[in-house]
């Protein structure tokens, strides 16, 4: 269900300051439509680390696949990227729709590498109130419906203390995968 504990502003702060620490810069630097490896600098190795902070700060858990991964191995091998390193038509409008404020940038037969440049804070920070936005309706260990916040950014049961059992940002592609396979039938 769609949280009201932690605000999106809030998120995107949380989302800064998790960039700005794991790339080691000036988060007076860091705007929403940044794009983290063409304008702030990172690495691979960098999302791995911002990953973790936002997974510590929110008591969730951020996809370790991407959306292309998730397609390969729900739709088969070469369902996303052809032999080439080239986005296939499907996957590129799988993405469109995903990516809403970047589908004029995704295209069929673009490199698999210019991908990650696409993801900015912004999109970082959807990705993160998604998974909030999986808050499950009754506390799974004592069935009470009384969420609260514990630390400003962690959500725990009001009624046992057990933090709030979130769907992992991999179940979450996953099942929105499936979603729109069964809705277009793009596979
Ligand atoms: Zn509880």
């Amino acid at each position: 269900m769609k949280q009201n504990l932690v605000a999106e502003q809030r998120v995107m702060e949380e989302v800064k300051k998790a960039i700005a620490e794991g790339i080691d810069i000036d988060p007076a630097g860091i705007k929403a439509e940044s794009s983290l490896m063409k304008d702030l600098g990172a690495e691979s190795l960098d999302f791995l680390d911002i990953n973790y902070r936002l997974e510590q700060t929110f008591g969730i858990k951020m996809a370790r696949r991407t959306v292309i991964d998730h397609m390969e191995e729900l739709f088969g091998e070469e369902s996303a990227i052809d032999a080439e390193g080239k986005l296939t038509g499907k996957a590129a409008e799988v993405l469109g729709m995903r990516y809403d404020g970047y589908s004029a940038h995704i295209r069929a037969g673009m490199d698999m590498d210019e991908l990650p440049v696409m993801v900015t804070v912004a999109s970082i920070a959807e990705g993160v109130t998604s998974l909030l936005d999986t808050l499950p309706e009754n506390c799974e260990n004592c069935g009470a419906k009384n969420w609260a916040l514990q630390e400003e950014t962690l959500i725990a049961c009001g009624g046992c203390g057990e933090p709030a059992a979130f769907t992992s940002g991999d179940d979450l592609i996953e099942e929105w995968l499936k979603q729109i396979q069964e809705s277009k039938k793009i596979f």
